[in-house]
């Protein structure tokens, strides 16, 4: 059970410089080596056996986590209402389809409301970058990133990064190769910033219009060609061409896209012979990977990254409520 005062709540929005400063989880930017490690070993330890996977524990009992989700999500919400069960706490989703949002209700309102309700944690995602931040200075209890915009995705990259350590035994060193539409990925730009803390070589390989402008300041190596990209990589992270956020043509046709950026068999041979591949989900099969590689279990890594995303939440959730 953690401590019941809340005299914490008046802290101001910080970066992550030590686990035990991790006030909210809004970004991997700025989150140090010794706090992402300690939040995968935490991870880890609620990872199956009898370590509590399927048990509710008591930590967070008599709390309240609040999801307030303004985007469609499967995976995310779920997970996080899961590792928030399972830690002994109560669950709220907040559907923006019938909350007053959809009567013109401000963000910052929405804030005020929620803290007046004594929340005390809130997992947030938000179509627009930094509107999670925002919501964060104004929230009075920690606040959990699900997801904004086109900036950030902390958790999956902490996902990501577990399923790759579970496999590899370590991160330093590998070379990961981000494939597909980096332009408009939450995804790729906190993988990015976690893995280059952590040491491994980046790479993405895109098409010249899905590739981010400021890529060089991010330190990966770009490639607009998969062969070359791919070549004795470690680890292939899949993405998908994020329609969503896309407004214009920056790709000719599915078909073609597929011909040239989709992950094959052929152009998965130029990997190491060990590499593995990755997507977050939700798959466009048959665009940027074939299926039948997609499920391939001895090469795919795709459903252990569900798998670990409880675990991953459950950490989160524990380390937000203990700083
Ligand atoms: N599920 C991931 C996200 O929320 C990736 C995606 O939607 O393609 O960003």
């Amino acid at each position: 059970m953690l401590r019941a005062d809340k005299t914490h709540k008046t802290r101001k929005t910080q970066r992550c410089a030590s686990v035990k400063a991790c006030r909210h989880i809004l970004a991997i930017e700025g989150m140090s080596r010794d706090a992402i490690v300690a939040l995968l070993d935490k991870a880890q330890s609620y990872v199956g056996g009898d370590s509590g996977k399927r048990r509710r524990l008591s930590v967070l009992e008599g709390y309240s986590v609040i999801n307030l989700f303004f985007e469609n999500s499967t995976r995310t919400r779920t997970s996080f209402e899961m590792a928030a069960k399972r830690l002994g706490a109560n669950v709220v989703n907040m559907s923006v389809a019938t909350s007053s949002i959809k009567k013109g209700e401000t963000l910052l309102d929405t804030a005020a409301t929620l803290n007046a309700m004594d929340t005390d944690v809130l997992v947030v995602r938000h179509p627009c970058s930094g509107a999670v931040v925002l919501l964060a200075e104004k929230m009075t209890c920690p606040v959990i990133n699900g997801g904004d915009g086109a900036h950030e995705h902390p958790t999956q990259a902490l996902i990501d990064a577990l399923t790759i350590r579970s496999r590899k035994g370590r991160l330093s060193g590998l070379k990961v190769v981000i494939c597909g539409d980096v332009k408009h990925s939450r995804v790729a730009r906190s993988n990015i910033h976690l893995l280059n803390t952590m040491q491994a070589e980046v790479h993405i390989v895109a098409p010249y219009t899905l590739v981010p402008s400021g890529i060089d300041e991010l330190g990966v190596r770009v490639h607009h060609d998969m062969h070359t990209g791919l070549r004795d990589a470690d680890v292939i992270m899949m993405l998908r061409i994020q329609k969503e956020r896309i407004h214009g043509a920056y790709v000719s046709s599915p078909r073609e896209y597929y011909h040239f950026f989709g992950l094959d068999r052929k152009k998965f041979a130029v990997a190491k012979d060990d590499a593995v591949i990755m997507h977050p989900g939700p798959m466009d099969r048959g665009v940027e990977i074939d299926s039948e590689l997609a499920d391939d279990i001895d090469r795919s890594l795709i459903h252990q990254q569900v798998e670990v995303g409880v675990a991953v939440r459950m950490a989160c959730l524990q380390t937000v409520m203990e700083s």
